[in-house]
């Protein structure tokens, strides 16, 4: 495969289309910008029916089922699921269905050092990585939720303010700089909120609101309206308080149109992870479409950066390989050329690269890495999650997965003890949660017990939480007893999810496998990930409970399920499960790959300077949630396109 470079050359390489890579390209093609995008996955179909075809054959449905590469063939005994070597794939990334087999290397694409077998109760114990990604043009977006908040003004600041993690560089005047970017962020991604309900919410974190958003911006749709379920939360947790901060329920803004625009209305039918059949949900290929049609911007599909060149302290060029099948040889292998370098491979692949690039003389340690910093402090929001049952039906899985959170503990005093969260609202029973409605189904089908719906269990707070107390416990049904009992149910299902902030840990990273590879033979990420401050350990006690407290408020009965002690080594060693002031805690990923290039104040504590630029390489910039160097509350990606707008606007700059 050869390039097709214009005259005068590329003026900027970037590495990855997802909604980072794909921003940069837009903006610079816009600005009559010569842009080469390597892309390591397929192309953006020309129909998304094709992904659906596969998501629906999928026997797991999880956020990466639709993509390829193909998660699932025949199942044998040591591989229930079938999952693929990694080692047999050239763009295989870590999935959800991996973290169950996440010390056994052929079958999880990251590599993990053996549990120690250590108390659970030890800040020092490992876990599996919670989160997710996608290697297939347009990115992970392809199958993310859409909630799009911007940060708050103090968690620019945390170790100013709180004594916590670190500053992002310049603190408050970083987030002041920001702002006119995350405006232009929401219009990019066509963003459906209404302003009123987020000027209250500014109020009570006393931001002024016209700062945040100017006396005229409004956002580009209208906001989704409410599900049944957020309503019950807001007439209900108004009586509550976290910390002495009363609750209250805000909508979310969400990357969806609410009126028919560019992109078809949403359908309200709560498939948004792992797809949006009919686009009505912004994905990266919106703009990477975008991007390309400016004229300016080319795309390599299967084309996967594996080395950064430098000459001198310049990058020089971009070598990479590429393939024609999944599993098929490498077909070419060529150095893509410009005068700046963006990544935008994500967190995980884009320290991978950096890594990888080691053979620069002056620089054994990697690309970008003066700082050492390079692959450390990986974070992510870890989620504790809530279940319950409504009194009345509030008609779970309909519309969006969520629609409305509560905000009130995203900031205040207890950040000095405690890390903040934001609970997330979902509208989709306990498909999270309890993996309904199969569980719930199999249980009346089978006389079971695992949802607890469906014999004699009783929660904490000692009620009994048999579905029917008229039908005796282990019922077998069918018929309309069946559907009855079902319907019953499903439409009183709630859950909560907090998206607790975690802080950076240097120990906490990605490295090189010594020992394994995939198939182009580049090395797979090592991955050590704990959770280790009380600061965040704290969060889960308070969110479960707040819970509990929420739960008893709507008048609903609390179904939340304890994790049983973890196993602490072998094969089957627990991924997730803690305990902590005498309870036993399972966290789950956001999906939120944060913090292994960080942004800092300084040459010797970061790898990115403010304008996202490398502290040792002039031209190169990176871009997406590796450089926050904090978490906060928010979901990432509003951010990160705000940055990648400001980083666009840099890259021009310096290109003059
Ligand atoms: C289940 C789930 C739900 C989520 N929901 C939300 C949400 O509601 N709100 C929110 O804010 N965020 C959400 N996120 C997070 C969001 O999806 C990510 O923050 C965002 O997609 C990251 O965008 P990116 O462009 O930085 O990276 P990506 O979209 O991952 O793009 C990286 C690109 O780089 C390419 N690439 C990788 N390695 C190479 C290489 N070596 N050479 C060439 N190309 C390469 C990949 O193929 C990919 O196209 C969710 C994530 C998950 C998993
Ligand atoms: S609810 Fe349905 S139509 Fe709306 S964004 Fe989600 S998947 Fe798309």
């Amino acid at each position: 495969m050869s390039i097709a470079t214009p005259p005068g050359g590329f003026d900027v390489v970037i590495v990855g289309s997802g909604i980072s890579g794909s921003i940069i390209a837009y903006q610079l093609g816009k600005a009559g910008k010569k842009v080469l995008i390597l892309e390591g996955g397929p192309p953006v179909p020309k129909s998304r029916e094709a992904y659906l075809q596969t998501f629906f054959t999928a026997n797991a449905k999880t956020p990466e089922s639709p993509y390829p590469p193909v998660l699932q063939g025949a199942g044998s005994a040591g591989n229930p699921l079938g999952q693929p070597d990694p080692a047999t794939l050239n763009t295989p990334r870590y999935t959800v269905l991996q973290i169950g087999a996440w010390q056994n290397p052929k079958q999880c694409y990251f590599v993990y050092g053996a549990q120690a077998a250590i108390a659970a109760t030890d800040p020092q114990m490992t876990f599996a990585f919670g989160s997710s990604y996608e290697r297939v043009a347009g990115g992970t977006t392809w199958h993310w939720l859409g909630t799009s908040l911007m940060h708050l003004p103090n968690d620019f600041q945390l170790k100013t303010k709180y004594g916590q993690g670190v500053d992002w560089p310049g603190g408050i005047a970083f987030y002041n700089q920001l702002l006119p970017y995350y405006r232009a962020a929401s219009d990019v991604i066509g963003v459906s909120s209404d302003r009123d309900p987020m000027v209250d919410l500014y109020k009570t974190f006393n931001v002024q609101p016209s700062g945040v958003y100017g006396p005229n911006y409004d956002f580009p749709m209208p906001g989704i309206v409410m599900s049944l379920n957020d309503a019950l939360y807001q007439q209900k947790v108004t009586s509550l308080k976290v910390d002495g901060i009363p609750l209250f329920v805000t909508p979310t803004p969400q990357g969806r149109n609410s009126r028919p625009g560019k992109r078809r209305q949403c359908a309200g039918n709560t498939n948004c992870i792992p797809i949006c059949p009919i686009q009505a949900k912004y994905d990266g290929t919106v703009t990477l479409a975008e991007a390309l049609q400016t004229g300016n911007v080319q795309i390599q599909y299967q084309t996967v950066a594996s080395n950064i060149r430098l000459s001198g302290s310049q990058v020089s060029g971009i070598d990479y390989l590429t393939y024609d099948t999944q599993t098929g040889p490498v077909s070419g292998r060529g150095t893509a050329v410009g005068k700046r370098y963006i990544l935008a491979a994500h967190a995980i692949e884009t320290p991978k690269l950096l890594l990888m690039s080691n053979g620069n003389p002056g620089f054994p340690n990697g690309v970008a890495n003066g700082s050492g910093q390079v692959g450390r402090n990986l974070m992510d929001h870890v989620m504790y999650l809530a279940w319950g049952l409504a009194k009345d039906p509030i008609y779970a899985f309909r519309g969006p997965l969520s629609t409305s959170g509560i905000e009130a503990a995203r900031d205040g005093a207890f950040r000095s003890q405690r890390a903040a969260y934001r609970i997330e609202i979902g509208n989709e029973g306990w498909n999270w949660a309890a993996n309904d409605p199969n569980t719930t189904l199999a249980d009346f089908v089978f006389g079971q017990n695992n949802s607890q719906l469906n014999g004699n269990s009783v929660n904490a707070q000692g009620q009994k939480l048999r579905f029917d107390p008229n039908l005796p416990a282990f019922s077998q049904l069918y018929g309309s007893k069946l559907v009855q009992t079902l319907n019953g149910v499903y439409i009183r299902q709630l859950r909560l999810g907090y998206l607790i902030e975690q802080l950076p840990d240097p120990d906490n990273r990605v490295t090189l496998s010594t020992q394994y590879k995939d198939h182009l033979g580049l090395p797979r990420p090592q991955v050590t990930y704990r959770i280790r401050e009380d600061y965040v350990r704290n969060a889960f006690v308070s969110a479960k409970q707040v819970s509990t407290q929420i739960f008893q408020a709507l008048g609903a009965t609390e179904y939340t399920m304890p994790p049983a002690d973890a196993v602490l080594s072998g094969s089957g060693a627990s991924s997730s499960t803690f305990r902590y002031q005498g309870q036993n805690f399972v966290f789950y990923g956001a999906g939120h790959i944060i913090g292994t290039y960080r942004m800092g104040s300084s040459a010797a504590n970061s790898v990115l300077n403010a304008r996202q630029q490398s502290w040792d390489h002039e031209n190169l910039y990176m871009v997406g949630s590796g450089v926050f160097p904090t978490t906060a509350t928010a979901n990432p990606t509003l951010t990160i396109a705000a940055l990648a707008l400001q980083a666009a606007d840099n890259v021009l700059k310096d290109l003059g």
